[in-house]
């Protein structure tokens, strides 16, 4: 079954007397352990497509099922739940605490989210500092790591409470082109390894051809949807 359906979604915002169709009939499934993109310009519905997926908002008209639930039919308090227990995110901006270490960035899902006992908690985290390349960064804070580092802190935070699904919006916007590449690429090997699916949006295309879907937005509408199984592995430029 797939992990992610949206059936004819449309999202349309009111600002005032002003509606903005953000998205427009759109259709897709995603498969567990997938590496997807969303691709497109600046308003062509990327982030609210992922707001969408994440639980963070609800469509105007279709339907949207995530791991068998339909996003709809949950309530604040219900999707807040489901968003913990069945997400991780990725933001453009990393958004690492900054009075933290790297690790107590990564520890801090485990404290918040999953109420976890303290005993438990090391080896999970020294586990994903470890797959992301980070342990000797771990007790750096965010203002001592390069760009590059910081996301892949962030790739470790989110994949800490081994959710099903990372959602990151442009995770890459913020880093230079080789960096970019490098931290998607990271994040395809996170997905080899943990089975997480991975889903970003990006309007870069050296950044969009790392991913194995690629679905192209434009205007709101799903205009092309390409599946690429042997993926690229020329040098970014
Ligand atoms: P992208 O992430 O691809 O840049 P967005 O999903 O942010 O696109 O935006 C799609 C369209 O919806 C744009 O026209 C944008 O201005 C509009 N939009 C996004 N969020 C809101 C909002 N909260 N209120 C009103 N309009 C919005
Ligand atoms: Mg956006």
């Amino acid at each position: 079954m797939a992990l992610i359906s949206a059936e004819n979604v449309s999202k349309e915002y009111h600002t005032g007397e002003i509606s903005t169709k953000a998205l427009r009939d759109v259709s897709f499934e995603i498969e567990p352990a997938s590496f997807v993109s969303f691709v497109g310009p600046s308003g062509s519905g990327k982030t609210t497509l992922l707001n969408l997926i994440g639980c963070l908002d609800k469509p105007t008209q279709g339907k949207i099922r995530v791991d068998g639930k339909t996003v709809h039919d949950l309530n604040r308090k219900q999707s807040a739940v489901f968003r913990g227990s069945v997400f991780g995110f990725i933001f453009q901006a990393f958004n690492l605490f900054p009075v933290l270490t790297a690790y107590e960035n990564v520890e801090y899902p485990l404290v918040m989210v999953k109420n976890e006992p303290a005993s438990g908690r090391s080896e999970q985290v020294l586990k994903v500092l470890e797959a992301v390349g980070m342990l000797a960064q771990k007790d750096k804070r965010p203002d001592q790591l390069s760009g590059g580092q910081k996301q892949r802190i962030a790739v470790a935070r989110a994949l800490v409470t081994r959710p099903k699904l990372v959602l990151a919006d442009e995770p890459t916007a913020n880093l230079d082109r080789k960096t970019a590449v490098d931290v998607i690429r990271l994040m395809r090997d996170m997905r080899d390894e943990f089975d997480t699916t991975f889903i970003f949006s990006t309007h870069d295309q050296g950044v969009m051809a790392e991913a194995e879907v690629i679905h192209t937005l434009e205007d709101g509408q799903l205009i092309h949807s390409e599946k690429r199984l042997a993926h690229t592995t020329e040098e970014p430029k």
